[in-house]
């Protein structure tokens, strides 16, 4: 543990997960070991790896709590849900991440779990929901509306009431709000977006206060088998290095290119809470610290959306999100997104010039 209480995130995303021993390597190498030889920290390697144990390090500090990584964002979140209790009660986003929604599914559908959806941007639904729920799956901004739920207020209020949260916090990261602090009891990770952020991994991470979470999931992990690869570890490490870096020049872009969509006659409606005429601003401002990178934009109907798409010339084409590359996708073509607006479109702003972007966007606009 380094002296996380003292320094910025920008620090703790530098110094954490090291090695500090005289001679040891600045960066822990990735360790390519199925097995260990007896008596040591290690034993075999589905149990655990030095180069996993550098990048919870890393993670667990700026999210401020002990992480435990995974295969890919849906094996941490299968982690956390695949186990509960016959009967258990989850209350989750109707309009959520969809891999996330089909797996709740698909247990209820099992009969394993009984599941309801609410509204997460609605905070009078889900503290009225609190009673009948057991385990409450939250996700702000949402994907792919960027809706904005009060995390304080609902959090606070589901601790009180006993039930288990989770905070899925791919898009915020932990530099703009960091749910174990407002009383949540999990947070869920796809590493794969941002953390890893050069779209060449699938990663996952879910962080928890508690020591005894954390030893379930480690036996879940290691009973189940969804460990992470030694290579994307080493990689979403060396990724989450410069994430802050990369996030606040992402971020600043796209507020810019927020900004000018608005007044694109072509353009229906901006969806970022960074807008001040957005709904989740108010919010946003009260409990995150910046909008992030994330940007939703509405225009006439899916085949304008699509022609769109197709006619840019820079901006990439296609699903996943958090690269340094600008990418856009529309959410509405993807079975499972079907009450999504037709005509939305979702970009994950990238690291070229907002210019460049920008000059993109407005000749595929007309
Ligand atoms: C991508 C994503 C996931 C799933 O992560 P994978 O790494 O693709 O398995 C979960 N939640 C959100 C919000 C995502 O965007």
């Amino acid at each position: 543990m380094t002296d996380a209480k003292k320094w910025h995130a920008e620090t703790i995303a530098i110094v954490a997960g090291r090695d500090r021993a005289p001679g040891a390597p600045i960066n822990v190498p990735p360790t390519f070991a199925s097995t260990y030889r007896d008596g040591g920290e290690y034993g075999y390697g589905r149990w655990g790896n030095p180069t996993w144990t550098a990048f919870e390090a890393a993670l667990g500090e700026l999210e401020g709590g002990q992480c435990v990584s995974f295969s890919s964002g849906l094996a941490a979140v299968a982690a956390l849900l695949a186990p509960l209790p016959l009967g258990t009660t989850v209350t989750y986003p109707g309009n959520g991440y969809a891999g996330t929604r089909g797996l709740l599914e698909r247990l209820a559908k099992e009969g394993r779990l009984t599941i309801r959806t609410v509204d997460v941007v609605n905070t009078d639904e889900v503290l009225a929901g609190l009673e009948n729920t057991d385990l409450l799956w939250l996700e702000s901004p949402t994907n792919p509306t960027l809706g904005i739920a009060d995390l304080p207020k609902i959090l606070g209020a589901a601790k009180k009431a006993g039930v288990v949260s989770v905070v899925d916090n791919t898009f915020a990261t932990p530099l703009l709000q960091q749910p174990l602090a407002l009383g949540a009891t999990a947070v869920v990770h796809s590493a794969t977006k941002y953390i890893g952020g050069h779209s060449d991994l699938l990663l996952g991470a879910v962080i928890v206060a508690d020591g005894g979470r954390r030893d379930d999931l480690v036996a879940w992990r290691t009973i189940e088998g969804s460990i992470p690869g030694v290579m994307e570890s080493y990689l979403a490490l060396r990724g989450l290095r410069t994430l802050p870096v990369r996030f606040a020049k992402q971020q600043h872009t796209a507020a810019l290119l927020a900004d000018r969509l608005s007044t694109h006659p072509n353009v229906v409606r901006v969806r970022y809470p960074g807008l001040l005429s957005d709904p989740g601003h108010e919010r946003a401002a009260a409990h995150m610290s910046g909008y992030g990178a994330m940007l939703s934009f509405d225009v006439a109907d899916a085949s304008t959306a699509d022609r769109l798409v197709a006619s840019l010339h820079l901006i990439v084409g296609t699903t996943s999100l958090g690269g340094v590359e600008t990418s856009i996708d529309r959410r509405g073509r993807w079975e499972g997104e079907e009450g999504v607006p037709p005509g939305l479109l979702r970009v994950s702003v990238g690291l070229e010039h907002p210019d460049d972007l920008w000059n993109d966007l407005l000749q595929a606009l007309s």
